[in-house]
C-alpha cells in the first residue's frame, strides 16, 4: 500500500491559487530531497555511489541544483539536457550524456563540459572521434538480448534500439583501448517502472559478471558501472513502493561474492533514477470548469494533456483526489477530460470519486517525472507553470506559465502585437 498525500492543506492550497492560477505542477522540495537520501543510503557501501538523476524526468534546473546539493549528478540525452546541468551547477564527470541516435552538437557539448558520454553503438566511435574528439572517460551500453524479459514500457531488449550486443562490447572496448582511451565504464538499462527486487538484483549480477570478463579480457579496470534508471513507483494506492534497502542490500550481496574477490572493489555504482526521485514528489492542480452529462459524467478541467500525457498516451493510472473532499465517499463515477481536440484526453476513465462541483481544486498525483516534461503545444495549448514547495513551507516559481507571446514569438512575417506580444 502506498498513501497518496498532498503537502498542503485544502486552505493553503487556495492561497496558492489566488497567486497562482491552475493549472500548475507543484513539487516538495522536503519529499524529493528525502527521497534521494533513501537512495543513497540503500547504496551507501558503495564505493563513490552516485545517481545520475535522469534530467529527462524533470528538466528543471532548480530541482536539478537541489538533487546536485544532495549528490546527484545528471544522466542527460539532449542538448539541452546537457545545458541545464552545466546551469544548474552540475559540472564535469557529474555529467553524463546517454547517447543514442546523437548529433555531433551534442557530443561536442559534453566534451565542452568534460562529462563522461555513454555511447550506445561500435559505430559511435568513430563519429564521436571525428566530430568531437574522445572523453577522458567513456563508457558502453549493453543490451542483455534474449537474456532479460522486458515488460510492456521498455519492451524486449532484443526488439529495443539500445545498445551492443554482448560481442559488438568487447570489440567496442578493444577499438576505444586502440584509439587511447585509459578510463572506462559500463552502463546498461533494461527496466521500467520497475518494482521487482529480483530485477535488480538480476541485472547487477550480469554487468557484475561483465565488469569481470572485461577484466580478464582487456585487462580493463572499470571505474564505475551504472545500472540504469527504470525504479519503479506505485501509482495505485494500492501498489508497494520499491524496497530500497533489500535492493541496496541484495547487490551488495553480490558486490561482495563477484566484485571484491576479483579485485573490482573500488568499482563506483550509479543509478540514473528519475521516476523514483521526483515522480511522487509532483502533483497537478487543476480547477474544474465544467460538467457535462451525456452518455456518461465527464468533469472538464482547465488543464489537458498537454501538461500530462501520461494516461491518455499509455493508459497510465494517475491518482485523483479533490482538494477539501479527501475524505468524502468515492461514490460518482466520472471521465476527468482536458480540452484537447483529441478524444483520448482523458485523465481518468469510470473513476469513482467523491460528488465534483464546478471550481472544485482537482489533485492529479504522481506527476514529478514525464509530466511537465513530456508537455507540448498541440491545438496551441501552454505549457504550465511550476511551482515549488520549499522546505520552510514557501512558494517558489520555478517556472512561469507560457504565454501566447512565447508560443508565437517563433512565427515570422506576423504582427507580433495581434498575436499575444505586448
Ligand atoms: C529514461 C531514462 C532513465 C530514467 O528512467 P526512470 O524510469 O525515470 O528511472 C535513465 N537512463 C536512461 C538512459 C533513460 O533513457
Amino acid at each position: 500500500m502506498s498513501e497518496k498525500t498532498f503537502p498542503l492543506t485544502y486552505d493553503e492550497l487556495k492561497d496558492v491559487v489566488k497567486k497562482y492560477p491552475t493549472p500548475f505542477h507543484i513539487y516538495d522540495e522536503k519529499k524529493i530531497r528525502a527521497t534521494l537520501r533513501a537512495l543513497n543510503h540503500a547504496f551507501r557501501w558503495a564505493p563513490k555511489f552516485r545517481n545520475q538523476f535522469a534530467v529527462k524526468a524533470l528538466p528543471n534546473p532548480r530541482i536539478v541544483q537541489i538533487l546536485h546539493e544532495e549528490g546527484a549528478g545528471t544522466d542527460c540525452s539532449s542538448l539541452a539536457e546537457l545545458v541545464l546541468s552545466d546551469v544548474a551547477g552540475v559540472k564535469g564527470e557529474e555529467i553524463l550524456l546517454t547517447s543514442n541516435d546523437t548529433p555531433a552538437d551534442e557530443f561536442q557539448k559534453a566534451i565542452e563540459l568534460g562529462a563522461i558520454i555513454n555511447l550506445d553503438d561500435i559505430s559511435h566511435l568513430d563519429y564521436l572521434e571525428e566530430n568531437a574528439g574522445l572523453p577522458k572517460c567513456l563508457c558502453f551500453r549493453y543490451n542483455p538480448g534474449d537474456l532479460m524479459e522486458g515488460n510492456d514500457i521498455i519492451g524486449k531488449p532484443t526488439e529495443a534500439k539500445y545498445g551492443l550486443t554482448r560481442g559488438q562490447l568487447f570489440e567496442a572496448y578493444k577499438m576505444a583501448q586502440d584509439k587511447g582511451v585509459k578510463r572506462f565504464g559500463l552502463h546498461t538499462m533494461v527496466a521500467s517502472n520497475e518494482r521487482r527486487t529480483e530485477a535488480f538484483l538480476f541485472t547487477a549480477k550480469l554487468m557484475f559478471g561483465l565488469a569481470k570478463e572485461l577484466q580478464e579480457r582487456l585487462g580493463i579496470h572499470v571505474e564505475f558501472l551504472d545500472l540504469g534508471g527504470g525504479f519503479g513507483i506505485p501509482y495505485r494506492p494500492e501498489e508497494d513502493p520499491l524496497d530500497l534497502e533489500a535492493i541496496g542490500e541484495g547487490i551488495h550481496k553480490l558486490y561482495d561474492e563477484m566484485m571484491v574477490p576479483a579485485g573490482l572493489g573500488d568499482v563506483a555504482i550509479f543509478t540514473e533514477c528519475g521516476r523514483l526521485i521526483t515522480g511522487p514528489s509532483g502533483w497537478l492542480v487543476s480547477t474544474v470548469i465544467h460538467e457535462k452529462k451525456t452518455y456518461k459524467d465527464y468533469i472538464g478541467l482547465d488543464s489537458c494533456m498537454a501538461n500530462l500525457m501520461r494516461p491518455a498516451m499509455y493508459g497510465a493510472y494517475h491518482h485523483i483526489t479533490i482538494a477539501g473532499k479527501e475524505s468524502q465517499p468515492c461514490d460518482h463515477r466520472y471521465d476527468i477530460t482536458g480540452s484537447l481536440c483529441e478524444n483520448n484526453d482523458k485523465f481518468a476513465i469510470d473513476r469513482m470519486l467523491p460528488e465534483i462541483e464546478i471550481g472544485d481544486l482537482l489533485i492529479i498525483h504522481d506527476t514529478g517525472a514525464h509530466g511537465s516534461a513530456m508537455g507540448f503545444n498541440y491545438n496551441g495549448k501552454l505549457w504550465c507553470a511550476e511551482l515549488l514547495l520549499r522546505e520552510d513551507g514557501s512558494i517558489e516559481l520555478i517556472r512561469r506559465a507560457e504565454t501566447l507571446a512565447d508560443h508565437f514569438a517563433t512565427l515570422t512575417g506576423f504582427d507580433g502585437a495581434m498575436m499575444g506580444n505586448k
